[in-house]
């Protein structure tokens, strides 16, 4: 018999994946470069269903029906493209390839363009979750063609994890690029909710003189409200954790030097290419990196720091309210960046993503699910049109009766000496978007002093540029 999909690569991620089509009722066929892979899946776990095992490429491929169907889920980078091309030698025109790896979108598209020209239909395709998204349901994000979605469409639902009113969490995202390019964005936006998330933290710690334990009880409170997520209760866990060594708090046994992988540095990276402000992001990526500095860290240890008192029991309770509203307002206009650089891409490269379908299908299955995503994604359905989530009636409504505790919760940390880069960063673009002036005048005032930059005025039409070192008047510059 012949299988319906093929899947090389087999380490945690394409094992998973391979199990769950299976699972599935999908007759898959398995390969991996180390041929001791294929055969522990097919030993460990052929009663789950139906695999066929191939040593060689070319066993591979002849294993799979037509259009072939391969999913390769390898290390991103060289040995994605060396296993492509390995690949793409033996496949006919119309087969469909897809990439599950976290490969970067400027890849995929030079991928898809490449496969494309011999005939080949070519998915980059996110996929989030990790190793249990993988096995019980990710949350896939492909991107390539129309065509070739349709030929994957019912796999990559029936293996997709399932929103809660039951829609699968997959969707076309758009043409060569797009679902790698969503799958960064997702990722840049988890970097902001765990920082987010640690601010919060932080402060009901130092600032409110909570255990660790009280705060694991506060986060599982407000995770039956609007901030009902994976990565809430996750936080809850970490933090009722004990270690067994020491009986310590796992929280404080761990070093503080946090690490990453790549993708929220590639998120920022993007976002300074297409001229789009996702300070959040760029913040948590940043304080990561700051954390590991070691060198830096003990450098500076000697500073001078406030001395404020710790809060009354009283007082402590009213503030974790308040940094719940804070979590809540930092998170929207962290989100409103989020979406705001999809628009971005979206029209850079003309992908016509829909943004509420990204919503819908980020609701399940991936890390940063939650049901705050089925609000954006109302929000979106109910005007596709609409230019960013602070736009958003409810939205904005919201952060503005959160705003007043907001700025509380920034002053009391500035004044206690407790970093907030994420709070602090969405107040202030908050602020910014909503003033009806900004100091940027001032700012190309000076470029025009110094470079004869040239600016434009808020009452005429044109190009200006003042003599600043003659007589100060003003030519036009067109
Ligand atoms: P790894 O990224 O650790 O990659 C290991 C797999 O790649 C093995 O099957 C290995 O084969 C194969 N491989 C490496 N180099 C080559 C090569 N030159 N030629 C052929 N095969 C090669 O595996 P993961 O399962 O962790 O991840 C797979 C992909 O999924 C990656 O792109 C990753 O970024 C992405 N991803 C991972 C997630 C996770 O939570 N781990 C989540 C979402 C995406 P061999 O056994 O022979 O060494």
């Amino acid at each position: 018999s012949s299988a319906h999909i093929g899947v090389t690569g087999l380490a945690v991620m394409g094992r998973n994946l391979a199990r769950n089509f299976a699972r599935n009722g999908y007759t898959v066929a398995l390969h991996n470069r180390t041929v001791s892979r294929t055969r522990d899946l097919v030993r460990d776990f052929s009663d789950e269903g139906s695999f066929i095992a191939a040593e060689t490429a070319e066993e591979f491929v002849a294993a799979l029906e037509r259009p072939r169907r391969l999913v390769i889920m390898v290390k991103a980078g060289a040995p994605t493209d060396a296993v492509i091309d390995e690949f793409a030698a033996l496949l006919e025109p119309g087969d469909v390839i897809i990439d599950g790896g976290n490969a970067h979108y400027a890849d995929t598209r030079r991928r898809e363009k490449a496969m494309r020209e011999r005939g080949l239909h070519f998915v980059g395709t996110g996929i989030s979750g990790g190793e249990e998204g993988a096995l019980h349901g990710p949350s896939i994000m492909p991107g390539g063609s129309a065509e070739a979605y349709d030929s994957l469409r019912p796999m990559l639902e029936s293996i997709a994890a399932k929103a809660p009113d039951g829609t699968p969490c997959t969707t076309h995202v758009g043409p060569d690029g797009a679902g790698h390019f969503v799958k960064m964005v997702h990722n840049g936006i988890e970097y902001a909710d765990m920082q987010l998330i640690g601010e919060a933290y932080h402060l009901l710690r130092d600032v409110a003189g909570y255990s660790p334990d009280r705060i694991a009880e506060t986060f599982r409170e407000w995770n039956t409200g609007r901030l009902d997520s994976y990565l809430i209760e996750i936080t809850a866990e970490v933090l009722s954790h004990s270690d067994g060594a020491t009986g310590q708090p796992f929280v404080d046994v761990v070093a503080d030097e946090a690490e990453q992988k790549g993708t929220g540095r590639w998120t920022v990276q993007t976002a300074l290419d297409l001229g789009v402000p996702v300070s959040g992001i760029a913040e948590a990526v940043f304080a990561r990196s700051l954390s590991g500095h070691a060198d830096l860290r003990s450098a500076s240890s000697h500073l001078a720091g406030p001395a404020a008192a710790a809060l009354s029991p009283d007082d402590a309770e009213r503030f974790a309210g308040q940094v719940e509203q804070a979590l809540y307002a930092s998170k929207i206009t962290s989100y409103a960046q989020g979406w705001n650089m999809i628009s971005s891409g979206s029209q850079e490269y003309g992908w016509e993503i829909d943004p509420g379908a990204v919503a819908a299908i980020w609701r399940a299955g991936c890390i940063i699910r939650a049901v705050f995503l089925d609000r954006i994604r109302a929000a979106f359905a109910g005007r596709p049109d609409l230019p960013t989530l602070l736009a958003d009636e409810h939205f904005s409504k919201e952060i503005g009766d959160a705003q007043g505790d907001w700025r509380t919760v920034v002053a009391t940390a500035v004044q206690h000496g407790i970093p907030v880069p994420g709070f602090s960063a969405a107040l202030a673009s908050y602020d910014s978007l909503r003033s009806a002036r900004l100091p940027a005048s001032l700012t190309q005032g000076q470029r025009d002093f110094f470079g004869a930059h040239t600016y434009r005025r808020t009452d005429r039409d044109g190009s200006f540029h003042t003599l600043w070192g003659g007589d100060r008047s003003e030519l036009s510059a067109d």
